[in-house]
């Protein structure tokens, strides 16, 4: 029912009725009066059928309340850590101090809001996700970040996995090929008083050359190969996390560069968005 209509509800009415017809009758047997004595008989027909009124009522109000009582999102988060991350091996302190503190609800959409805390990905508009919380902590964790890291982040999409690294290095750098997603994800980094991140809109394969070189560069879309220009712009010792392969399956890689040799590392299988751009797949 829209709010403020007024919906006669005619069982209800009905049922009025008809209890006090028949109580009145059934208190008068002499039926003398059609109705008999319809005074007692509205009293007593208003019991049932008002009970019956003040019983829907009181049920509807309890449902209403408890749609109303808001998710205890902090404990979500804290049994999310416990039960999709530690117990997965996740290990690093100080990303699962990040990932208990992060509101991952504020960068899900409303409708998905009430499962922001579940173990799966869930969509962000403009056909994206945001990644699930157990890919968003092994690739993080990937990263070995200290504190003092300058970091670029490719694929912003809802900006969670910006605010994990704005959190734990010292600067962020996030690109991201959807203006709609960066504009909405730096307003919820902005809310949330983040002041250490850049952002910009536009092909993250190519990388930030004027901020380069990075101690540690996140791509969180799928890529068929490892773009060069990223190469280029890792700092020495610095850790490239990268997910690589077909379209529609690949495999996460941490990249670690010694000068200009580049050791590869497997981490483990997943299913990202394809990166799409110069040095990624070259459409949608
Ligand atoms: N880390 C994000 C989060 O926490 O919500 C999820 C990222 S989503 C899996 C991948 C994102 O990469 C999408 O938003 C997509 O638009 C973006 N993307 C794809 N190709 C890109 C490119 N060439 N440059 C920048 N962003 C790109």
């Amino acid at each position: 029912m829209v709010k403020g209509e007024v919906k006669v509800d005619t069982t209800r009415v009905a049922a009025f009725l008809a209890m006090t017809i028949l109580l009145s009758r059934s208190y008068e047997p002499g039926w003398v009066f059609p109705f008999g004595h319809w005074d007692i008989g509205i009293c007593l027909g208003f019991c049932p059928a008002f009970g019956g009124i003040g019983i829907s009522a009181m049920a509807m109000l309890w449902k209403k309340g408890k749609k109303g009582v808001p998710k205890d999102y902090q404990k979500e988060r804290l049994i999310m850590v416990e039960e999709q991350l530690r117990r997965r091996g996740i290990s690093d302190r100080r990303v699962l101090e990040a990932m208990e503190k992060i509101p991952r609800h504020f960068f899900v959409l409303g409708d998905y809001r009430d499962s922001a805390y579940e173990d799966r990905p869930l969509p962000i508009g403009e056909g994206q996700t945001i990644s699930q919380p157990y890919m968003v902590a092994i690739m993080t964790q990937s990263l070995e970040l200290k504190g003092r890291e300058r970091v670029l982040e490719i694929g912003t999409g809802s900006g969670y996995q910006t605010a994990i690294l704005a959190e734990l290095a010292q600067k962020v750098f996030t690109i991201e090929r959807i203006p709609a997603l960066t504009e909405r994800a730096q307003k919820a980094l902005e809310d949330l008083g983040y002041p250490n991140i850049s952002f910009r809109s536009g092909d993250g394969s190519r990388g930030w050359p004027e901020e380069a070189p990075f101690d540690g560069i996140m791509v969180t879309a799928g890529s068929p190969d490892v773009p060069p220009t990223l190469k280029s712009q890792l700092a020495e010792g610095g850790r490239l996390v990268i997910p690589t392969g077909p379209r529609f399956t690949q495999t996460l890689y941490i990249l670690t560069r010694e000068r200009d040799r580049f050791t590869e590392e497997e981490v483990t299988g997943c299913v990202f968005v394809p990166l799409v751009g110069d040095y990624g797949w070259k459409d949608d």
